[in-house]
């Protein structure tokens, strides 16, 4: 075959390459947790939580890429109504309910003039405080560890033209529940912190300082851990034996029935959406939210293109050192990758995967490094 024949044919297939990587129509869904100059107190900080100027820097520079925030509760109502999203639609949420989505996130998203929604879990919210704190401080830098209380989700829900949050539930527990007899490893004082929905199960009724005790509160170091899964993901395991689907349904319904009651009564609404805890359902689970009212909720695995279910929203957690090590410049390709290859372009997806590829090397260093020194410690001692 002459070589001239077999280049229009090239030609064609990479178009048609070209179209299936460059896809638009995907609707970013942005997830923070906590926005803190110093989230150490929280286990999973490293993974989850950003600095108040590395959010307020990604919202800069939404505006530069043409992006304009909408409310997630009036993007589904237009996806369902089948109506059209404008172009460069991104949706924010933040997860959990931490005080410093007060302190920092507020004023951040106020001076971007952006809406969020906010997911708060029923039994992680604070008393309410002695002193009241007022929208306008943002200072009190003890303040910063911990979570919301009814009377600062209520102000922040409260409808007012510089409102930024929408509050919707986030379950009431956040827990997870055994799934086997297996066990993972045992409760030590260094790791119970990271097992923490082991006391979270075991604590009636509000957990917001969990975290304050060296050791653990509820469930007593050298208990054996168990297999797990989100509550609400998956039948529980208990007595040697799994959950009905029965039992598990019913679990379910009265999880997301409360979620709506408590809404009701303390913020005067009926909640639309749902955040499943740690992003895991089931299509069960997710049938029982339609019926118990919910118009969607999380934990979908597309784009939120027109043409998927509307009543799955699907997301990506943004962070920050995103290649294993601090810069702005190299986070700032991350978020911006990360943004268009959400609309639809995969090319983009090359800056991600080189990112997560020099993370996992610098984890590697680092865990050799700290390696060598036990051993150098242990040689001395
Ligand atoms: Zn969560």
């Amino acid at each position: 075959m002459p070589a001239w024949t077999g280049l229009p044919a090239l030609a064609g297939w990479l178009w048609i390459a070209d179209g299936w990587m460059r896809r638009r129509g995907g609707v970013p869904c942005l997830t923070w947790h906590s926005v803190s100059a110093d989230a150490s107190w929280l286990p999973w900080a490293a993974e989850t939580s950003v600095r108040p100027e590395t959010l307020d820097r990604q919202l800069s520079q939404l505006q530069r890429m043409g992006c304009t925030a909408m409310d997630t509760a009036e993007f589904i109502r237009r996806r369902r109504a089948c109506l059209p999203v404008p172009a460069e639609t991104v949706l924010l949420h933040f997860d959990d309910g931490y005080l410093d989505n007060w302190v920092a996130a507020a004023p951040i998203l106020r001076r971007h003039r952006m809406r969020a929604t906010l997911f708060v879990s029923l039994e992680f919210a604070a008393p309410d405080r002695p002193a009241p704190l007022t929208l306008e401080d943002t200072s009190w830098p003890d303040f910063w560890d911990g979570y919301l209380s009814w009377g600062e989700i209520r102000a922040l829900d409260r409808d007012s033209p510089d409102k930024v949050f929408d509050v919707q539930p986030h379950g009431v527990d956040h827990t997870r529940v055994p799934v086997g007899p297996r066990a993972v490893g045992r409760l030590t004082r260094e790791n119970w912190k990271q097992h923490a929905w082991m006391q979270w199960a075991a604590m009636r009724g509000s957990k917001h300082s969990w975290y304050l005790p060296e050791a653990p509160p509820a469930v007593p170091e050298g208990t054996a851990i168990p297999e797990s899964d989100a509550a609400l993901a998956a039948p529980a395991f208990a007595d040697g034996q799994l959950e009905t689907r029965a039992e598990y349904t019913a679990r379910v319904r009265a999880e997301l029935a409360r979620c709506r009651t408590e809404f009701k009564a303390r913020l005067g609404k009926a909640p639309v959406l749902f955040c499943w805890p740690q992003n895991r359902t089931s299509s069960l689970a997710r049938r029982i939210a339609a019926e118990e009212g919910y118009l969607a909720t999380t934990a979908g695995q597309g784009c939120n293109r027109a043409g998927e279910d509307p009543a799955v929203i699907s997301r990506v957690h943004v962070g920050e050192n995103t290649a294993g090590f601090a810069s702005a410049w190299v986070d700032a390709w991350h978020f911006h990758a990360t943004v268009r290859c959400f609309q639809g372009n995969a090319y983009w997806y090359l800056v991600i995967l080189a990112a997560g590829f020099s993370k996992a090397v610098h984890k590697r260093l680092r865990a050799r490094r700290h390696r060598s020194r036990q051993r150098q410690e242990a040689h001395r001692a």
